[in-house]
């Protein structure tokens, strides 16, 4: 502490021990969220680039804190994981987007729900029997359910992972790899696990228009996909020019700005029901 005047102190910190302060408020406060059921699940629209019509949404975790203001994910998502929440968290998200889809085909929309699972939600081996409850919980039928996983998950503790994921998959509930590309240069486990789709990370996607190296990029990919009888879902598609070059490189699926933010569920209603 340093002194100001007579007894007026101003504390400081390093920046390193301020980052650890600022760290385990974030954490104290993310304990609170949980048991306050402080967040929410935002849906962002996918394109069936042959229809351009919606064939599914990503269910994307929302924490508007009282005191921290909106927490971005990028944030507390790794947070979740350290401590151990996301186990709580990924179940409720999950709870709520099945949910939420079931009675969107119940008014007649035939869409897919894609969900984000950690690494972490893998480590105590019950994620089949979790999502079984799930579905029947909702009666979402499985084949509906799309998990979403990166890299690093199918390449660490693979026993486990794909003990679980043959089990989901036999269920009917299919896998997605997130951010395909950005992770590990070894592609192996490609044919290792049943997969159904490839998600191509938004940073190729972002300049396929202005980069030639990008666009290459991402048209191997889609050949690599489609070769192995996987979807592809091209992500942050925020032009036109992109979806055009998306569309000529034969790209199931997109999402993005171009046609939506992810949003809350009444307004992804109003983009069911225009
Ligand atoms: P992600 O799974 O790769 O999700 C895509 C992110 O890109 C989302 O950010 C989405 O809002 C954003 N995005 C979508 N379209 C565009 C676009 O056209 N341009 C740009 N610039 N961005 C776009 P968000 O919602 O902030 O989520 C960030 C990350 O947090 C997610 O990346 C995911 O890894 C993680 N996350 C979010 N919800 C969950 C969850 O329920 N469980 C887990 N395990 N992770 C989650
Ligand atoms: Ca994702
Ligand atoms: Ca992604
Ligand atoms: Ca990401």
């Amino acid at each position: 502490a340093k002194k100001m005047g007579r007894n007026r102190f101003c504390w400081y910190h390093s920046d390193m021990e301020q980052q650890q302060l600022d760290k385990f408020n974030l954490m104290m406060r993310l304990r609170v969220a949980v048991k306050q059921q402080l967040f929410t699940v935002a849906y962002q629209p996918t394109y069936d680039l042959k229809t351009n019509q919606i064939s599914g949404a990503e269910a994307l975790l929302r924490w508007s804190d009282a005191e921290l203001g909106v927490v971005p994910p990028d944030v507390f998502i790794p947070l979740a994981e350290e401590t151990g929440l996301i186990q709580e968290l990924g179940l409720f998200v999950l709870q709520k987007a099945c949910a939420q889809v079931k009675l969107w085909q119940e008014s007649g929309f035939l869409l897919g729900i894609a969900v984000n699972i950690s690494a972490m939600q893998f480590k105590q081996g019950d994620l089949p029997a979790v999502v079984t409850q799930v579905l029947a919980d909702t009666g979402l039928e499985a084949h509906w359910l799309e998990l979403e996983l990166t890299e690093s998950v199918l390449i660490d503790d693979t026993a486990l992972v794909k003990q679980q994921i043959d089990q989901l998959s036999a269920l009917g509930v299919r896998f997605a790899i997130d951010d395909f590309g950005t992770g590990y240069s070894n592609l192996g486990y490609l044919s290792q696990f049943s997969l159904n789709s490839l998600k191509i990370d938004r940073s190729f996607v972002a300049r396929i228009g202005h980069n030639a190296k990008d666009l290459a990029l991402v048209n191997g990919i889609i050949q690599l996909a489609t070769s192995l009888g996987l979807h592809t879902v091209a992500e942050g598609v925020e032009d036109t020019q992109s979806l055009v070059l998306l569309q000529q490189a034969g790209c199931s699926c997109a999402q993005g700005y171009l046609w939506s933010k992810a949003v809350s569920q009444e307004e992804f209603g109003s983009l069911l029901a225009p």
